[in-house]
């Protein structure tokens, strides 16, 4: 994934003149932190691997999800907090760029197990995260049960128990009884669903009775159908890591998520029909979401897409290679630097409630939030439109002039 974000700036700055500062500024991260550390599981001792890659931080504190996944590398930690700076640029958002990972199968472990490990890797990222250091939120198999073990154990060890805004603000994405903010589980979504009612604003495209297949059924996904369903559109595919499943009439998609809740996966579930991972790429639909893990739509199976638009809610689904059939194709694209930067602009909400000691009204924020995401919508289509290049170009140039003013107030050269 980290050659994927490599070819992608690569490109943009084959079509635009950016800075060579800025250049050599973003390819390497500020920091890169590994931690191995042990956990008594079943009356043995397990090494476990985590990172932390903090990529920038001209604008605050780094900020980034952890994801806990078995294939996690360093590389796709450094490549996931690369594009986080970009995001919190893109939303204007007083926020560096980072990433954390866990390396875990987490279908091996049980309930206090997870929280055995995640209490361990929080003591073992204790001296590299902090309100105005470094704070991270939710990602892949993390939620806010997660975040709310990560505060209490940081907490436990600070001793800091009086100062409780400062200590709530290391982490974003908790529950709302520990200090989480109302809509932060459902913004990456929702941000998403807003992106594709904006993107069909601008092309005079009804979304009403339009059809969308969406890869992940997991906290964006499912948000992202929900509200789509709410524009009338209809979800004819669904798949996660367990299969994929077609339906001509289209899912409930209430219903599906009642069911993923209790079984963890859409396998088995009642209604559709099941099919390949192949054939999920070929269906012919108004809007392709993918909503799972990077590197998914490839030159192995770009060919087949048919579609008007696709809307990276995942991070990094689209090799460079398959872009550019994309382009030729006609099918545009948002971006994930755009399409998913919902998720922390609300943490950034959660941020400054914690540390104000607020408590805002959920109507406040969703008008709040819907209204920068069309505003920050608006500016990269409009600016794409001038610049005469693609969303992801767009949202890249804008992110590099914003991180050269900052350069050229930090250094002389
Ligand atoms: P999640 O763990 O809630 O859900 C992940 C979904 O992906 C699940 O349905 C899972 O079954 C599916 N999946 C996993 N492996 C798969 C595979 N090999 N093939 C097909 N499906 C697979 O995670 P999430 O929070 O919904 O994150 C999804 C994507 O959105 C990730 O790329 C993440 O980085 C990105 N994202 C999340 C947030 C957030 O706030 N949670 C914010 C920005 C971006």
């Amino acid at each position: 994934m980290l050659a994927n974000v490599k070819k992608q700036i690569h490109h943009v700055s084959q079509l635009k003149n950016i800075n060579q500062n800025i250049l050599n500024v973003i390819e390497k991260p500020v920091n890169k932190i590994e931690v191995n550390f042990p956990v008594k599981i079943n009356n043995s001792i397990e090494i476990f691997s985590g990172y932390r890659v903090q990529h920038n931080n001209y604008f605050g504190p780094f900020k980034g999800g952890i994801r806990y996944h078995e294939n996690i590398s360093s590389d796709e930690v450094n490549a996931l907090s690369q594009l986080m700076t970009y995001k919190c640029i893109i939303q204007n958002i007083p926020f560096g760029g980072a990433k954390g990972g866990l390396q875990i199968d987490t279908t091996k472990y049980n309930g206090k197990e997870i929280e055995d490990i995640t209490r361990a890797f929080t003591k073992a990222l204790y001296p590299y995260i902090g309100s105005n250091k470094d704070i991270p939120a939710p990602d892949v198999n993390t939620n806010s049960t997660i975040m709310d073990w990560m505060t209490d154990e940081y907490n436990n060890i600070s001793g800091n128990f009086n100062s409780t805004s400062n200590m709530k603000s290391v982490f974003t994405g908790k529950s709302i009884d520990f200090g989480g903010s109302y809509i932060r589980e459902e913004a990456t979504g929702r941000g998403v669903a807003m992106m594709i009612k904006h993107w069909a604003k601008r092309n005079n495209y009804k979304l009403k009775g339009k059809s969308f297949i969406i890869q992940g059924f997991g906290n964006v996904g499912y948000h992202t159908c929900a509200l789509l369903h709410s524009f009338g559109m209809n979800c004819i595919a669904v798949g996660d890591h367990s299969g994929y499943l077609y339906s001509k009439e289209g899912f409930n998609v209430f219903n599906l998520k009642e069911y993923t809740q209790n079984s963890k996966s859409i396998e088995n579930y009642e209604y559709g029909e099941k099919i390949s991972k192949d054939d999920f790429f070929k269906l012919k639909c108004n809007i392709l979401i993918p909503s799972a893990l990077e590197l998914q739509i490839t030159s192995e199976n770009v060919s087949t897409i048919d579609c008007d638009l696709i809307v990276e809610a995942a991070n990094g689904p689209i090799e460079i290679e398959a872009e550019k059939v994309l382009e030729e194709k006609n099918i545009s694209i948002i971006p994930d630097i755009l399409a998913n930067s919902g998720g922390v602009l609300v943490s950034y909400y959660e941020w400054l409630q914690n540390k104000r000691d607020e408590y805002w009204y959920e109507k406040d924020i969703k008008d709040k939030f819907d209204k920068k995401i069309e505003t920050t919508f608006n500016e990269m289509y409009t600016l794409s439109l001038k610049e005469n290049i693609s969303i992801r170009d767009t949202c890249l140039l804008y992110s590099f002039n914003k991180l050269e003013s900052i350069f050229k107030k930090k250094h002389t050269v």
